[in-house]
């Protein structure tokens, strides 16, 4: 099941109201971490390097839903961290469906299987399973074992539940268009998600593997091959048809990044999931006390290798709805 047709209609007339109300800037996704503790340790993660007293924390529910309620987001991925180590994190996801929010609930995977009952299926509701590359590929990337096959299997019980399951996949430079297509074909025709996110990993500072993050041209060279032959066009890929040009290199966009605003333990996040110069207690605070144009490639040097969803699919959305045949494209996913 591609996006459901409530949730493509709802994010339309969202973004409408927002054209009629003359926004030039509202958030479309909240990247909400409750918690920043993990049941791994990967090398490319750039969440887990808290100290103690921070990894022990974890957000209460009334913060968590405030949070959402104020910047009124129609979608919300909860990430981390590990999101189901949080102890309340059924009632977090509850709260939010109650309010008629798409929730993605993002997750590795190793407590997927044995916390399925706490949830139940909704159109409001997706699962988001990491999923880095097969079996050989996937576990180095978490750096252990049996991880693919927890995942795989978890995967499997939850659709057996009638829950819809998309997965989110980060390539690094050790991949290639070859391995981007194992993974992809592996996701979509065997294991027949609903759906698939796929991101260049970002360098975060706090990483401790900082050698195998992609520059921008060779993100490009690695989709530009990839989606070759047409398998573009035959993924289920959870992205606008504009954000996989960009990924390609065929267009160029300037970073969005208060359209996917990240909201944590600590507050808003300035500017975006993946930097922090500062937080704000509230969304709106975010947004006016920001100098977003500081941010981007060309702009800010950490941003130079930077080709993620959480700062450009914002501005492929927008692109795309104030574009006719973009939309008609998005449409029928070409
Ligand atoms: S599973 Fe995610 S949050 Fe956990 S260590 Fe790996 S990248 Fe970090
Ligand atoms: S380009 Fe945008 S999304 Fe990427 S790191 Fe910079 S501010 Fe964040």
């Amino acid at each position: 099941m591609p996006v459901p047709v409530r949730q493509t209609a709802r994010v339309g007339s969202y973004l409408i109201r927002q054209r009629l109300a003359r926004r030039e800037k509202f958030p479309l996704v909240v990247e909400l971490e409750p918690l920043f503790a993990c049941n791994l340790a990967c090398a490319g993660c750039g969440k887990i390097q808290h100290p103690e007293h921070v990894l022990r924390r974890r957000m209460p529910v009334e913060q968590a839903i405030g949070a959402i309620e104020e910047c009124g987001a129609p979608m919300v991925s909860i990430a981390g961290g590990e999101p189901l180590i949080h102890p309340e994190i059924d009632v977090i996801v509850s709260e939010l469906i109650a309010r008629k929010k798409f929730v993605y609930l993002c997750t590795n995977a190793i407590l997927m299987e044995r916390k399925l009952d706490k949830f139940r299926p909704s159109p409001y509701f997706a699962w988001a399973v990491h999923i880095d590359g097969l079996r050989e590929r996937h576990d180095q990337s978490v750096e252990r074992e049996g991880v693919f096959d927890k995942a795989v299997a978890a995967v499997r019980a939850a659709q057996e539940r009638g829950f819809r399951i998309t997965t989110n996949t980060t390539f690094f430079t050790h991949d290639s268009a070859s391995t981007v297509r194992q993974v992809l074909d592996f996701l979509n025709d065997e294991l027949k998600v609903d759906q698939m996110m796929i991101s260049p990993a970002y360098a975060y500072e706090k990483a401790p593997d900082q050698e195998h993050f992609l520059g921008v041209e060779q993100t490009r060279r690695l989709f530009q091959a990839a989606f070759a032959g047409g398998r573009r066009r035959r993924w289920r890929l959870n992205h606008s048809p504009l954000f996989l040009d960009f990924l390609e290199g065929k267009v160029d966009f300037q970073c969005t990044a208060w359209g996917i605003p990240s909201y944590s333990l600590f507050g808003w996040q300035r500017p975006c999931y993946l930097m922090s110069d500062g937080y704000t207690e509230t969304y709106k605070e975010l947004l006016e006390t920001t100098d977003w144009d500081s941010y981007g490639r060309g702009r800010d040097p950490r941003c130079e290798n930077c080709m993620a969803h959480c700062g450009y699919e914002s501005t492929a959305v927008l692109a795309t709805t104030s574009s006719l045949k973009q939309s008609l494209r998005a449409l029928v996913g070409s």
